[in-house]
């Protein structure tokens, strides 16, 4: 029996913030209806269900929390509060038992969202949460409503309070398409403009690398531009690379190429091989036999032979420069990916558009969480985290807000 005085909330979008907030507040008795545009609730949540849903990570928080870069300072009492471990208790409450894979990341052990979707819809139906829909949110009306467009024409809702968890801006077929910037911004709110992240870099391949290769991983590998170093692995895409290890330095990479700068990977093939043992074995090995039946013999996949020679077309016969440049194989960015295909973006709501309990203090009684919030983070997990702690803070701030009333 709850003992507060229910309000009627508005949460606006269906993604993992706005609904974990939808769940929380109905929990403590609050009406809560939530509208999403699309016909379908949860729509990126499922995309990335695709990938065998990367809930979160299972690193020690303080290595954990350094993945949010500068959002790190503020961001990290929230995961604090709603941390990994609480995370993956939460979604073996809906019947979503989750395993540690061997990079750390955490999946359920369905490896897909929709399971986990459906009894969360179920639990949130009991709750009484009511979704609406195809209700597209167009903004306030002069009597300060909340104004939607509906199959039914346009309608208004009065709420007691707002949640905003209308997503960032990347992969907009989702629903989630950054439409809300320049309305939240018209009303004094700060954003900070979006671009791509963990989006896929361009470079010029040769035609056989295109042709032949194009969805080929490049496993165990490493990528580095200046002192960043990141382990794992990467695709070969027609038009260039993409995957874990080119997404964990789009920042770096964007922030060059916005500076006008020239970015030139540096991918080692063989991370986990001293070069000076690998120049000894080269030596030894390359007698009597083709440059290409010695790569492969040192290890290296058909694809990674035809990224060494696009870059290098020439190779060096001789084993220490050859072992070098296999450790360091120079790959020239010509551009990055834009919005519509990358996993996430940076920008949004200024973290200095928000109070502490995440009301955005242009608009009182308007809170704000999830991706359209001005932090980003490498895939590993670190997105959702970062969604469903934000979602429970703004629905924890909304709480308190209501109580002060
Ligand atoms: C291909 C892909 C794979 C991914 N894989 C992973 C992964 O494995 N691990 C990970 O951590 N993260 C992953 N992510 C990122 C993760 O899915 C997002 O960070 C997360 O979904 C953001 O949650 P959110 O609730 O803030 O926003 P969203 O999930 O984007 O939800 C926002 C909702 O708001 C709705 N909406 C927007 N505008 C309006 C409006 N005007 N009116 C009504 N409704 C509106 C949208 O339709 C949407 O349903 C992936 C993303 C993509 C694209």
């Amino acid at each position: 029996m709850s003992s507060i005085a229910p309000k009627k909330i508005a949460i606006i979008g269906a993604g993992p913030s706005g609904l974990i907030a939808a769940e929380h507040l109905a929990t403590i008795g609050h009406a809560v209806e939530v509208f999403e545009r699309m016909p379908t609730p949860g729509r990126k949540f499922l995309m990335a269900g695709r990938g065998g849903l990367n809930l979160t990570h299972s690193e020690p928080l303080p290595g954990f929390l350094g993945r949010y870069r500068e959002a790190g300072d503020w961001l990290g009492p929230v995961i604090v509060q709603h941390d990994p471990a609480a995370l993956r208790s939460w979604a073996d409450t809906l019947g979503q038992a989750t395993f540690i894979g061997s990079s750390g990341r955490v999946f359920p052990e369905a490896m897909k969202a929709s399971p986990l979707l459906r009894a969360w819809r179920a639990r949130l139906e009991d709750l009484d949460v009511a979704l609406h829909l195809r209700h597209d949110w167009t903004g306030w009306n002069e009597a300060g409503a909340l104004t939607f467009d509906t199959p039914d024409g346009p309608g208004t809702i009065e709420a007691d309070a707002t949640l905003l968890a209308l997503g960032g801006a990347s992969w907009p077929r989702l629903g989630s398409d950054g439409g809300w910037a320049d309305r939240l911004a018209e009303k004094g709110v700060e954003t900070v403009p979006f671009s791509a992240s963990n989006c896929g870099v361009e470079m010029a391949w040769s035609p056989i690398t295109q042709d032949r290769f194009a969805g080929a991983p490049l496993k165990s590998i490493a990528l580095s531009l200046g002192e960043e170093r990141v382990a794992g692995e990467a695709m070969i895409a027609r038009y260039g690379l993409e995957g874990g290890a080119v997404y964990a330095l789009s920042g770096p990479i964007r922030e060059h190429l916005a500076a006008g700068e020239a970015v030139t990977l540096s991918l080692d093939l063989k991370p986990h091989r001293d070069q000076a043992d690998l120049a000894r074995w080269l030596g030894r090995a390359r007698k009597g036999q083709s440059l290409t039946n010695t790569l492969r013999k040192a290890g290296l996949t058909p694809q990674a032979v035809s990224v060494l020679r696009d870059a290098v077309p020439d190779l060096p016969r001789d084993p220490d420069a050859l072992a070098a440049l296999i450790k360091a194989v120079p790959l020239a960015v010509t551009g990055q990916r834009g919005l519509d295909r990358a996993i996430s973006s940076a920008g949004g709501i200024a973290r200095t558009a928000l109070d502490e309990g995440f009301m955005l203090t242009a608009l009182p009684g308007v809170f704000a969480a999830g991706e359209m919030l001005d932090w980003d983070a490498p895939t590993g997990g670190y997105l959702l985290q970062a969604s469903f702690a934000t979602g429970l803070a703004a629905a924890r701030g909304i709480e308190a807000w209501l109580a002060d009333d």
